[in-house]
């Protein structure tokens, strides 16, 4: 695993670039890759984190969600809604990042060994190698408004995996 992730992604990244692959191909080939090498992976429910960027909340939202997921509203008018009561049911934490250093941090702060991550293709795609051996479970979120700004996903797709991983103590 360590030279799948160490040696081998980053290689794919490089020769796309090199061969001039539009780099939503080739990161959507590692995220699909990645997904399908971690999909056996199960994790305790204490070291589950549900991560998200601050772009799914709703722009007009004034809650600081960043600070604490747990301030949103859950007035319905985002997903963060959503994903706040998913972390209650399955009592695993969620937290909200800004941008890729506000996750890693995160990610330290929490000791998380295994991450639902939310994001575009290329904060995941990146965010998989960085954080290896963390276990990355990536979906690609939705841009209807074009990207960083009221972003959307299907919670179906979190929940799904939610079930696949999550395993009582
Ligand atoms: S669901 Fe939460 S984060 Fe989204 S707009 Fe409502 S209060 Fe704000």
């Amino acid at each position: 695993m360590w030279l799948i992730y160490n040696i081998f992604f980053p290689l794919v990244l490089l020769a796309g670039k090199i061969l001039r692959v539009s780099p939503d191909q080739t990161e959507a080939y590692l995220i699909n890759l990645n997904n399908r090498l971690r999909r056996g992976k199960k994790g305790k429910v204490e070291k589950i984190l549900i991560l998200t960027p601050s772009c799914l909340q709703n722009k007009d939202c004034k809650n600081n969600i960043v600070e604490d997921a747990q301030n949103c509203r859950k007035c319905g008018t985002c997903k963060i809604k959503d994903l706040l009561e998913l972390s209650e049911k399955y009592a695993v934490k969620l937290a909200v990042a800004t941008g890729g250093r506000l996750a890693r941090q995160v990610l330290e702060d929490t000791q998380a060994d295994t991450v639902i991550a939310v994001a575009c293709e290329k904060e995941l795609a990146n965010g998989i190698i960085d954080t290896y051996p963390v276990a990355v479970h990536a979906v690609v979120n939705q841009r209807p408004f074009g990207p960083c700004v009221n972003t959307d996903l299907r919670v179906q797709d979190v929940e799904s995996i939610m079930r696949r991983i999550c395993q009582s103590h």
